[in-house]
């Protein structure tokens, strides 16, 4: 599953990545800094957020792909 990371350090607030992926970020009115609404990121919303992450102009936008390795109850034995 795909996760999003802003870093909050070079996010200046401009929005594309809602205008964007509106599904997967919003921008917080109070500090201008964008926020992640979703802790995973569907298949479906994969591709816009992508878009986002290289729409970025501060290239803020990190995917990271959870393989979620750990997570899965395994047949093996
Ligand atoms: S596009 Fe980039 S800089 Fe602009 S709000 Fe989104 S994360 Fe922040």
């Amino acid at each position: 599953m795909l996760r999003a990371r802003v870093d909050l350090a070079v996010c200046q607030g401009h929005a594309v990545c809602r205008r964007v992926a509106p599904a997967v970020f919003d921008v917080n009115e109070d500090d201008g800094r964008a926020v992640v609404l979703l802790d995973a990121i569907p298949p479906e919303l994969a591709q816009s957020a992508r878009n986002a992450e290289q729409g970025c102009p501060e290239q803020a936008i990190r995917l990271e792909e959870d393989t979620g390795a750990e997570h899965q109850s395994g047949q093996e034995e």
